[in-house]
């Protein structure tokens, strides 16, 4: 180990008060996933005043940014998102968003101030560095995947990524912790619609047509028997559905009826065959009943896997920065989604969750929340962890090239 931890403390320490500027000025401007506009013009000024080579305009407001180390061919990436959500921010802070009906809720405007806060530690640790380091600036996490946008436009390369790490705020955990879930940490999702038809008639005189709701009802309720009868009880899959729509009036028998849904797994391997699944369910269901019926699938993002050796290096990091005690595992993966997952995917990735609880709070509202407001003590988390990890994985990976 050729760093000290005091000096990455005292660094880090030395650009926490920009970096929560950094943060306000992002959570009182918050913009939705494809239109981080401004979010991506702030990022580009501190990278210039840091003088960070970066490439903008990647997957609509993307940034690419590279600070280079003794090997210029190979690094480690870290990712940050950037776009907000559609919410009227209730939480009432001095630096509340002025832009209505889109908050920060989900922290990425402290992703985004962690990592440019990391990146100013590295530029001031470059003699430090035996390879490069990626810093990706990544849009639309919360729709259409930036992640796997920017990884198709060739962020992996120039310098060889091998390695990418990425974090995300979480207030089940107090500020100045952190926890890491080993193997599968975010499940696959897969969306659906389902359209069934009928031939709409007087309410009184059902058999002058074939009523679309009653078989869309039944498929509802049915899909649950996928989970229960068609997929291993020990793995986890979910089947939601969260529209449901039919019918113009209380005397008109219903010629069509649509409900669409959301397929989560923790496998990658459930997702094909419980597709198979509801497909065969609606369709035998809608035959039964007289009508037709039409079931469409959009993939989103696949799981989101840690890799084994990538935890092991970031949990002994985090604990050289932090403390043994403010590092742990959680065995406990969620059913969300992050696009972080396409990184696991293309490389080797690990995500792990930094503590934005204030220490004794009792209730501390979660993300998505209109009333979230975690503790910015986590961007000193953050900054700590990012930056001990890359030196811990650019040791390691440095003994292979
Ligand atoms: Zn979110
Ligand atoms: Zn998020």
């Amino acid at each position: 180990m050729n760093y000290d931890i005091n000096q990455i403390k005292k660094l880090a320490d030395a650009v926490y008060d920009d970096a929560v500027a950094f943060r306000r000025r992002l959570h009182m401007n918050p913009e939705l996933s494809e239109y981080e506009e401004k979010t991506a013009a702030a990022i580009c000024e501190k990278l210039d005043s840091l003088g960070i080579e970066y490439q903008s305009g990647i997957a609509g407001h993307g940034i690419s940014a590279v600070i280079y180390g003794s090997n210029r061919e190979h690094g480690v990436g870290i990712r940050a998102d950037m776009d907000a959500l559609p919410l009227t921010e209730k939480a009432e802070i001095p630096f509340k968003s002025q832009n209505p009906g889109v908050m920060h809720a989900c922290g990425h405007d402290i992703h985004t101030a962690v990592l440019l806060g990391t990146a100013e530690v590295l530029c001031q640790m470059k003699d430090k560095l035996p390879g490069s380091v990626r810093l990706f600036f990544q849009p639309s996490e919360e729709t259409i995947g930036g992640a796997k946008q920017m990884i198709d436009a060739g962020c992996l390369s120039n310098p060889k990524i091998d390695s990418v790490i990425g974090l995300h705020v979480d207030t089940n955990i107090d500020a100045g912790s952190i926890e890491l879930i080993p193997g599968p940490m975010n499940a696959a999702s897969t969306e659906f619609t389902v359209t069934v038809t009928g031939k709409s008639c007087h309410g009184a005189h059902p058999t002058d047509g074939i009523d679309a709701l009653l078989p869309a009802c039944a498929m509802v309720t049915g899909l649950q028997s996928v989970i229960t009868r068609r997929t291993d009880p020990a793995e986890a899959v979910l089947i939601t559905v969260g529209t449901f729509e039919s019918g113009t009036k209380e005397n008109i028998i219903s010629g069509e009826a649509s409900f669409s849904g959301i397929i989560r797994s923790l496998q990658m391997h459930n997702m094909a065959p419980v597709k198979e699944h509801i497909e065969a369910l609606c369709m035998a269901t809608a035959q039964a009943y007289g009508a037709t019926c039409k079931v469409e699938f959009t993939d989103s993002y696949p799981t989101l896997e840690n890799d084994d050796t990538l935890l092991g290096w970031v949990m002994d990091a985090g604990k050289l920065v932090l403390g043994e005690d403010h590092v742990s595992i959680n065995k406990k993966p969620s059913l969300g989604a992050d696009d972080f997952a396409y990184f696991c995917h293309s490389s080797r990735g690990i995500y792990y969750n930094i503590g934005a609880r204030r220490p004794g709070e009792e209730h501390a509202y979660a993300i998505h929340s209109d009333c979230f407001n975690p503790d910015e003590e986590c961007i000193r988390t953050g900054i700590l962890t990012e930056t001990a990890a890359v030196l811990k994985i650019l040791e390691e990976e440095s003994k292979t090239w």
